[in-house]
């Protein structure tokens, strides 16, 4: 690529990414937006619980935003991942892992998070098709149906209260001894919600379709869906080459404007929230680029 020198660079090309280029974009600021292709809803086969695209794949929502993004000639693309950030006198410097820097004033991080598969044969080969990481995206397809949840402690209770709504044929699964309060368990047992406390090895699976968990102990449990609540690391090393905070949770601290502690660097998406869905990161980047493009604004003219 010629041009070197960007008024933005975008890193993360997926939906908060997508959408901050089009706020930009129309704008006539000159966007770099950088992605490394691995959005973490790229197993799902239908993404759910977003209005004009309900049910749609993922990777098509992700085409035809790119298709929309494209139109707007001062947006480019770039194929390949950020490695390293930098601050320089006059806005940042970036690098990709095949060696090329490019220069920007103001830099969005967009790169959402990666999903920290545990130790469970079949876990893996499930998530995002019968494994579930949101009632909302998912729960209304397997409704009904028999459900697990994946879980433990008091995310472990607020997940069978909301799935409950959704199914009766419930069971909470902690793998391990259950770390809830006397009243949570109380109240799980008055909604008939069993607590299975043995230890996990095995999800059967047919092409991702759960069947059946299989514990340590030899016992087994047929299931048609599991819920799970999985830890996160942030995708980007860019957060930390500068300096950005984060959250207790580990999210990258922003403040209302999507502003991280570092002037000229802002974030959007799943990297900032556990509110993840596919709405909210649209929302989150068509935001961040507004105030991107106003800062621009306030500092030009
Ligand atoms: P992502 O979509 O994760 O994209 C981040 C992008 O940044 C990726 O393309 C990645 O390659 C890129 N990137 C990261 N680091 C770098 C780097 N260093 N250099 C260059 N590029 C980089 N939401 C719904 O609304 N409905 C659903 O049905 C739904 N199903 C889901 C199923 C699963 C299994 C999961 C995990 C999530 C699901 N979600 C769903 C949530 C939704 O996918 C996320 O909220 C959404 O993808 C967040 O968008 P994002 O742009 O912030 O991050
Ligand atoms: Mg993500």
């Amino acid at each position: 690529m010629e041009n070197k020198n960007f008024d933005v660079i975008i890193i993360g090309g997926s939906y908060a990414g997508l959408s901050a280029g089009m706020s930009l974009g129309r704008s006539l600021r000159n966007v770099l937006i950088i992605d490394s292709g691995k959005s973490c809803n790229r197993q799902t086969p239908h993404s759910h619980n977003f209005i004009t695209h309900d049910g749609k794949a993922p990777t098509e929502i992700a085409k035809l935003a790119k298709e929309d993004v494209a139109k707007y000639k001062t947006v480019r693309f770039y194929n390949g991942t950020v490695v390293k950030t930098r601050k320089t006198n006059d806005g940042f410097e970036i690098e990709t892992s095949s060696g090329e820097n490019f220069h920007a004033k103001k830099l969005i991080l967009a790169s959402g998070v990666k999903d920290i598969m545990p130790d469970i044969p079949g876990f893996a080969e499930c998530w995002g098709i019968s494994v579930l990481h949101c009632p909302y995206c998912h729960g209304y397809e397997v409704k009904n149906e028999i459900t697990g949840i994946l879980s433990n402690g008091d995310m472990a209770y607020e997940f069978s209260k909301l799935i409950f709504n959704l199914t009766k044929k419930l069971t909470l699964f902690t793998n391990g001894k259950a770390v809830l309060s006397k009243e949570q368990s109380e109240k799980l047992e008055q909604n008939k919600i069993t607590v299975n406390e043995d230890e996990i090895k095995e999800i059967k699976h047919e092409n991702g379709s759960v069947r059946k968990i299989i514990f340590k102990n030899g016992q087994e449990v047929s299931l048609q869906a599991l819920y799970a609540k999985i830890p996160f690391e942030q995708n980007v090393n860019a957060s930390d080459d500068l300096g950005c905070e984060r959250t207790e949770q580990g999210f990258i601290k922003i403040d209302m404007m999507h502003k991280t502690n570092i002037p000229g660097v802002f974030a959007c998406g799943d990297n900032v929230t556990m509110m993840r869905s596919v709405a909210n990161a649209i929302a989150q980047g068509n935001f961040a680029g507004a105030v991107v493009n106003k800062e621009l604004s306030d500092e030009t003219f």
